[in-house]
């Protein structure tokens, strides 16, 4: 039997002893984590640091903090979500105990990326201890200080047979997606995740897609377009665009276009010096794959701002790519990288179709001071969010559903989402078997007495 299936073996015999019913477990289990992310903050930040050289700032500010407000939120609220929620009744089941509970689905597989590996690998393991499943981690590959440090550290904090982390590269994942599942929790690229939903579809398991894409950024030429700039510089350039949610590419008129380039190129250097190569809060490329790829999507456009690079430190500055057109390279895939191209329009109407003719996107970005205009923007397109006047920090909002639509994801998470979403919300209706003669009606013979009634 392979580690794979012996992980998933281990995980469902302990899933089926009911230990993971009684919220004290699962509360036992949340501290468990909660002192994992507090006691090893130093570690995680290193190993985060040879991953993607961030600083340890960053990382606590994007990774760790959440974890924690994500783990509090649960632990503050787990009885309430977990608790009976009665429903409306209807005139036959009136008198009846009607109520939706929710169950916890057995073994979740969990699939993280590695550009946030620890955000986005711990963040529904939270939903899936606090909904009482057994989950198997798998941790991005890439991201390979931090998974070694998750297989190693993980086991010592959480019960061992519930939650085995699992790590390996493409074949091990696909040796667990052979294995039966309860739900799969995939976070990457749009094409692996068509390749985990069909793996899925062979065991009817449920899948949520938390995946990418283009996130257009509208810039009205009427808002305070300084502001605007220096929101959009910080969400598309920090961990050096390598970000499911960073703005991908601007759409603004061309009377603009110039301002908002300057005003990004002042924003750059206010926030990584004219050196950002040595600057400790920039960054660099997960990989020369990636590198390449990013470089490569550069070709036959016009660099307004950056475009250094060295391969050798997997590095690329920060980059403003102007007059760019709908047919470039920049605009076939996710850039996910330090590239902002800028696409010129005639105003929000061409803005909208422009976006309307491409895949729905994770976030649609709106600057303007102008509330109808926003509002226009939600009416008249479709995106996972939409966040106006800044970046990223709808992330944050535990309230708010974390998702994609379309081909940029399926299903939501974060707070209260993400125990729904990985429980099993089940529908109860209890009766007494007294009071029979109400039901007379609606047993045959259906005479004409009773039809008239
Ligand atoms: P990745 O290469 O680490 O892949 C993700 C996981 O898929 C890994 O665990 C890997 O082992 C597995 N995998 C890769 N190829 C596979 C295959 N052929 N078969 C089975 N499993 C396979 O990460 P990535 O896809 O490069 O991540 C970047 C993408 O993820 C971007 O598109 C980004 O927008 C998206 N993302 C989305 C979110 C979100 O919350 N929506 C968050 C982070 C990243």
């Amino acid at each position: 039997m392979s580690r794979e299936q012996l992980a998933v073996q281990r995980a469902r015999k302990s899933f089926h002893t009911g230990k993971t019913k009684p919220l004290e477990h699962r509360i036992h289990q949340l501290r468990s984590l909660l002192r994992f992310v507090h006691e090893r903050q130093k570690e995680i930040a290193d190993a985060v640091k040879k991953d993607l050289g961030k600083s340890e700032y960053a990382t606590e500010l994007f990774e760790t903090i959440g974890l924690e407000g994500e783990i509090n939120l649960a632990l503050e609220n787990l009885a309430e979500w977990a608790a009976p929620r009665p429903v409306e009744k209807n005139l036959l089941t009136i008198l009846d105990e009607v109520y939706i509970q929710p169950e916890p689905l057995g073994v979740v597989l969990i699939i993280g990326a590695w550009n946030y590996p620890w955000a986005v690998t711990l963040q529904p393991l939270i939903g899936a201890i606090a909904a009482g499943n057994a989950a198997v981690i798998k941790p991005s590959e890439i991201s390979s200080h931090s998974a070694k440090l998750m297989e190693e550290l993980l086991p010592q904090y959480l019960d061992k047979d519930l939650y085995p982390v699992v790590t390996g590269g493409v074949s091990e994942t696909q040796e667990l997606l052979k294995q039966r599942f309860d739900h799969i929790f995939y976070t990457g690229n749009s094409t692996v995740g068509k390749l985990v939903m069909e793996a899925a579809a062979r065991h009817l398991t449920p899948v949520t897609l938390e995946l990418g894409g283009k996130s257009p950024c509208y810039i009205d030429k009427d808002c305070d377009i300084t502001v605007a700039c220096r929101r959009i510089t910080w969400g598309k350039f920090v961990n050096v665009g390598q970000t499911c949610i960073a703005p991908d590419y601007i759409l603004c008129e061309a009377s603009i276009q110039s301002r908002v380039v300057e005003e990004i190129k002042k924003c750059i250097k206010e926030f990584y010096t004219d050196n950002p190569k040595t600057f400790e809060d920039y960054g660099r490329m997960v990989n020369q794959r990636h590198l390449k790829r990013v470089v490569a999507l550069m070709e036959g456009s016009t660099i307004a701002v950056g475009g250094e690079v060295d391969e050798s430190q997997c590095y690329i500055a920060p980059t403003v790519l102007k007059d760019v057109t709908g047919e470039s390279k920049l605009m076939q895939e996710e850039i996910f990288g330090p590239l902002l191209p800028i696409i010129t329009v005639s105003g929000v109407d061409e803005a909208i179709e422009f976006i309307n003719d491409r895949e729905k996107p994770l976030v649609i970005y709106v600057f303007a001071d102008n509330n109808k205009l926003i509002k226009r923007v939600i009416a008249e397109t479709s995106s996972g969010a939409l966040l106006a006047n800044d970046c990223l920090v709808h992330f944050t909002v535990s309230a708010l559903p974390f998702g994609g639509v379309g081909n940029s994801g399926m299903g939501c998470y974060h707070g209260r989402h993400s125990f729904d979403r990985l429980s099993h919300l089940r529908s109860c209706l209890i009766k007494q078997l007294k009071m029979e003669g109400v039901n007379s009606m609606r047993y045959p013979p259906h005479t004409a007495k009773k039809m008239s009634w």
